[in-house]
């Protein structure tokens, strides 16, 4: 993202790269050289393996058509299908997807998942769309897709903007289009369509874990511990949700309008019964700060459960948490991270924070082949047990590496698609 110089006294700062897929391939260049992989590993694993863009016409309500751009982005299959969210947002690129499908790698990488990353997007203000005109352009971005995508081939599911609904009319368009039930085809299904009990609070759960885990290291008791969450959409709300009844206060919580903060803990459950189903709540208050002044307030545990590069080297400075757990994907740059890292500040990374969602997508897409459907305690003891042992391993390998967790969960990430493509005899 091209931005002009900042003149500052006698110096000329040159503008932070906020490029999230070139702040990806930073990373991964530095964790395969850690893990010791030549060259071509790099090349291969840099961009994904296809990009397809697509068009979608649209009959409006108003009887116009709209021509919609889409986006499918599959990383790498040299472990197994491609899986990864599709994204209904305004600002979706083309470069964004690939960066997002590159994380999907890295998460099924660290949660040990038998698949590759894939990611897709629409550009599009769903807020601004009748439910008609969503289920329009969900199935067309299908019929668009459907080629490359399939159960044993690239499995979407919800991301921002996105819900069980939009999974649903994606599923019935595919099953069309191919003459057969196929609810391994795509997850984050409601229940009824072969959902997965947990599925809808699985990233939140994902991320409590890792913050329970991160606050065992830094010797912080979650009861009363002063939490900050920024976004209030689907990770963002749950997450508030488990906080609060695991005793910890949120302090402060916000959305794309601005944030709400009371000292003493906000009331949560008043919150969560009055938002709306894009994840919109303070705009019903008059007496809000902004996303920026709330990210800067002192408190234990911050999380970051919205969109990209929040903190930045502009604000990293000023940040004033012990941990933070980024629950969104790439809210932190690369600067940020340096500066937080010095300054001691504990910070999971969004790879494993947010892996929770796509850990409980592979056992809902295990069920769907199975045909066999598990009670939601089992649901839950399988991802409690996979994010630990992933927190643990990216923890270890942080230390064992003299690296940070960012680093760490990269060289963990990235290490079963780098051997399984070389086996495979790609490189
Ligand atoms: P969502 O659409 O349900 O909610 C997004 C929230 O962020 C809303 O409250 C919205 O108002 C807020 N928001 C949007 N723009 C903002 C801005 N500029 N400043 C502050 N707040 C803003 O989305 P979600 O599913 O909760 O996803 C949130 C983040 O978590 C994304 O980065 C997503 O990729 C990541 N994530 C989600 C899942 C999942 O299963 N839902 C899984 C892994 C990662």
């Amino acid at each position: 993202m091209e931005q002009p110089s900042v003149t500052t006294g006698q110096k000329t700062k040159q503008p932070e790269n906020l490029d999230v897929l070139a702040s990806t391939q930073t990373v991964i260049k530095q964790a395969l050289n850690k893990l010791g992989y030549p060259e071509p590993v790099y090349e291969l694993l840099k961009e994904p393996l296809r990009m397809l863009t697509v068009r979608i016409p649209v009959r409006m309500d108003d009887g116009s058509v709209k021509i919609f751009t889409g986006y499918r982005a599959q990383h790498n299959d040299a472990v197994g299908p491609t899986k990864g969210g599709v994204r209904f947002h305004p600002d979706v690129t083309a470069s964004e997807v690939k960066a997002l499908s590159i994380w999907m790698s890295l998460k099924a990488g660290i949660v040990d998942l038998p698949y590759g990353g894939g990611k897709g997007g629409i550009v599009c203000d769903p807020r601004t769309m009748s439910f008609r005109e969503l289920e329009r352009l969900s199935r067309g971005y299908v019929r668009a897709i459907s080629q490359i995508v399939g159960p044993s081939k690239d499995i979407p599911a919800p991301d921002i903007f996105t819900n069980s609904q939009i999974m649903a009319w994606m599923l019935d368009e595919y099953s069309s289009i191919r003459e057969f039930d196929s609810p391994g085809f795509i997850t984050g299904k409601p229940l009824v369509l072969g959902g997965s009990r947990g599925r809808e609070t699985a990233t939140a759960k994902g991320v409590t874990l890792m913050i329970r885990e991160a606050a065992k290291k830094r010797g912080i008791d979650l009861k009363g511990a002063r939490v900050i969450v920024q976004g209030f959409g689907n990770a963002g709300s749950y997450l508030s949700k488990f906080m609060h009844d695991a005793g910890a206060k949120v302090i402060a919580i916000s959305d794309m309008h601005g944030a709400l903060y009371n000292p003493d803990g906000l009331d949560i459950d008043y919150l969560l019964d009055r938002r709306d189903s894009h994840g919109s709540v303070t705009n019903l208050f008059e007496d809000r700060i902004t996303n920026r002044e709330m990210l800067e307030l002192e408190c234990d545990i911050l999380v970051p459960a919205a969109v990209e590069n929040q903190i930045t080297a502009d604000n990293a400075h000023n940040i004033r948490a012990n941990i933070v757990v980024e629950a969104a994907n790439g809210p932190t740059t690369l600067e940020a991270t340096k500066i937080l890292v010095e300054r001691g500040i504990l910070l999971v990374p969004d790879v494993l924070a947010s892996a929770g969602g796509v850990t409980v997508s592979y056992f809902e897409w295990v069920q769907n082949n199975q045909g066999y459907y598990w009670p939601e305690e089992e649901v839950e003891q399988k991802l409690e047990e996979t994010m630990v042992q992933a927190f643990e391993n990216v923890y270890q390998t942080a230390q064992s590496r003299g690296v940070d967790m960012r680093l760490a969960a990269y060289m963990v990430g990235v290490r079963k698609m780098a051997e399984a493509s070389r086996f495979r005899g790609w490189v």
